[in-house]
């Protein structure tokens, strides 16, 4: 009995040698060289509007048709249309219109919901100011939504409503976000309408 427990005992001591120390701080995504990349973000804030923002409508990438814009830049150079219709990044940041408030194009957001669950999101497009609720450069005026996807036509058949609250992985009521630190993309993409 003492040399089985004396086993296991040096079965735990490998263990613990062969684990990273940080292991429990590290995320769970990889970068192009295949080790893991800490994320850093910023602080997070609170929509303390009151509004529900369960909510989101969408957009067609077809029709960001600025050649010289840093949208179609984004779009045409840094992201893929998803099998679900959507656009994403690589590392996973998913297309969407957000006011002004959000930053230029390319910032990368985590949009945090009440259940626990996060949106990534890459601001694709700006939202007018005159389309923000009373010019608060926040809420959209469609249905006082924070974010507005960007997608395919392909979102006919994963999402026949139109209202992305219907597709897996978005369908929190959004409660608060935080922005991204060292966001990989151009730090300026190609384009006159640089926002
Ligand atoms: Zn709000």
């Amino acid at each position: 009995m003492r040399k089985f427990l004396n086993i296991i005992l040096v079965i735990a001591m490998i263990a613990l040698m062969i684990m990273p120390a940080n292991a429990g701080a590290m995320v769970a995504l990889v970068n192009d060289s295949g080790y893991p990349k800490e994320i850093k973000y910023g602080d997070i804030e609170y929509c303390n509007c009151g509004i529900d923002h369960t909510n989101k409508p969408f957009e067609w990438w077809t029709d960001i048709t600025d050649r010289n814009s840093p949208q179609w830049d984004l779009i045409h150079n840094y992201l893929t249309v998803q099998e679900d219709g959507t656009l994403a990044t690589d590392d996973g940041y998913t297309a969407c219109a957000l006011g002004r408030y959000f930053g230029k194009i390319g910032s990368k957001w985590v949009f945090i919901c009440d259940d626990g669950s996060e949106i990534k999101v890459v601001k694709a497009d700006e939202k007018q100011d005159r389309h923000t609720k009373n010019y608060d450069l926040i809420h959209g005026i469609i249905c006082n939504e924070l974010i507005e996807l960007v997608v395919d036509s392909k979102i006919s058949k994963t999402c026949p409503t139109g209202n992305f609250k219907d597709l897996a992985g978005f369908e929190g009521n959004i409660i608060g976000w935080k922005e991204v630190l060292e966001n990989d993309l151009p730090d300026l993409l190609k384009g006159s309408i640089y926002k």
